[in-house]
């Protein structure tokens, strides 16, 4: 079997390391922090996005017709792991979440109003599925949408809305059919976040990042900002995550971070003693980098079953999700017990080893593990649809 990219394919990787060599700056480029994809946002991160997007970088896969230029997914997947390698912003929700469900499912409007401003980096999505009461179980949403007129009444809580303070639209699925089973009550909205019904409250992470609790007052939306069919919504839910767990979780910072902890590994000492020659450590680390190249084949069979499909295929995007996050947990944990005590200083401190980053995966990599489904939800997804095994619940 050949796992090597083509010709075509490396010389696109060229072009990325010279437009990242071109725009190499501090400020969009940070590889301390963990997913610099959805989680901040200032106007250098921005211009930087509307430069990809002016390579015409943003609809690499995205058919012809909707301003894309129709490549194979291999390579979106090559850019992301290229940009995310520096710590730069990768493509996210906007193209890899809305825009591909809006070109299989939404109103030529949508279409028409929502496609050419992803292409041009010109807004930004917050992704609404998760309520206090409908985390793993999302089709359990109670966010009410009630008809009026032409327009639909929204009341209810989000969680976890992360993006929802900087972003400029709400993707956001409500119940349309109370009386209906609770799969096929589901409907998505595009609602402005700047909506004066919408109160947002932040959450901090235990990584250090914000993500939001949404209020919902008399939220009024028009009919033509719902997405696709009414009581639908969870089918598109569905295929929107299958595309989330693959997009949002690039393989390139695990790779990194166990290649930092390989270096560190080589030179420092315990007890006047190389590290080096402790045959523990040995064994540690080179158990993680053969699980790096496990994970890095898990993600290339994403990409080829994508191509293959020419959807998102959701036992791929599971295992993938399942065991790259694992592993970078994985990571984190032996880059802690291995450097030892001075692992837990934080960023910025003086002397921190590794410049303070291990504390920082530490505490991030757990959220990776929850965010787009618990490891446990994607455990019973391989185990119902891949191996056939009877629902659990
Ligand atoms: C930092 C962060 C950002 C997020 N961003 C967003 C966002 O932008 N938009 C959004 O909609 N959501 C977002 N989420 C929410 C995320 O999708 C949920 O946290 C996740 O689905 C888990 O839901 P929960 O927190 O309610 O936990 P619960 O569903 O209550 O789960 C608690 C525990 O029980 C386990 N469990 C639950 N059900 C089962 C089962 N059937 N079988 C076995 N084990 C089970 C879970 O694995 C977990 O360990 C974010 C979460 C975090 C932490």
């Amino acid at each position: 079997m050949n796992f090597d990219f083509s010709e075509q394919e490396r010389s696109f990787l060229r072009e990325v390391d010279a437009f990242i060599e071109a725009n190499r700056s501090p400020e969009v480029m940070d590889l301390s922090r963990e997913n610099m994809a959805q989680i901040s946002d200032t106007p250098e991160r921005r211009a930087f996005m509307r430069k990809l997007a002016q390579r015409g970088w943003l609809g690499l896969t995205w058919p012809e017709e909707y301003g894309g230029s129709n490549s194979s997914g291999v390579y979106e997947y090559l850019l992301n792991e290229k940009l995310s390698t520096v710590g730069a912003p990768q493509i996210g929700k906007g193209v890899g979440i809305i825009g591909k469900t809006l070109i299989r499912h939404g109103s030529e409007k949508l279409k028409r109003e929502f496609l050419p401003q992803i292409l041009n980096a010109e807004i930004e999505f917050a992704v609404g599925y998760s309520e206090p009461n409908a985390g793993s179980d999302a089709a359990a949403m109670r966010l009410k949408a009630e008809r009026d007129g032409d327009y639909w009444r929204l009341n209810g809580q989000k969680v976890f809305t992360t993006s929802a303070h900087f972003a400029e639209w709400y993707w956001v699925g409500a119940r349309t059919d109370p009386n209906a089973p609770k799969h096929y009550g589901i409907t998505l909205f595009l609602v402005p976040l700047n909506h004066p019904g919408l109160t947002i409250h932040p959450m901090p992470t235990m990584g250090g990042e914000r993500t939001n609790m949404v209020f919902f007052d008399d939220v009024r939306v028009h009919d033509d900002y719902r997405v696709g069919e009414l009581n639908k919504g969870f089918q598109y839910i569905s295929e929107a995550l299958d595309l989330e767990r693959f997009t949002l979780f690039t393989f390139a910072p695990i790779r990194a971070r166990t290649q930092l902890l390989c270096d560190y590994v080589k030179t420092a000492q315990r007890d006047g003693e190389p590290l080096r020659n402790d045959p523990l450590v040995r064994q540690r680390v080179a158990r993680l980098a053969t699980e790096c190249e496990v994970a890095r084949l898990l993600g290339l069979s994403f990409v080829a079953a994508a191509i293959a499909d020419g959807k998102p295929p959701t036992n791929e995007a599971s295992a993938y999700k399942l065991y790259a996050t694992e592993l970078s947990q994985r990571v984190a944990n032996a880059s802690m017990d291995i450097v030892g005590p001075g692992a837990q200083l934080s960023k910025g401190t003086e002397d921190a080893p590794l410049c303070g980053r291990i504390e920082n995966t530490y505490t991030y990599t757990v959220i990776d593990t929850v965010g787009g489904g618990a490891s446990e939800i994607q455990k019973n997804i391989i185990a119902k649809r891949k191996l056939g095994l009877p629902k659990n619940f």
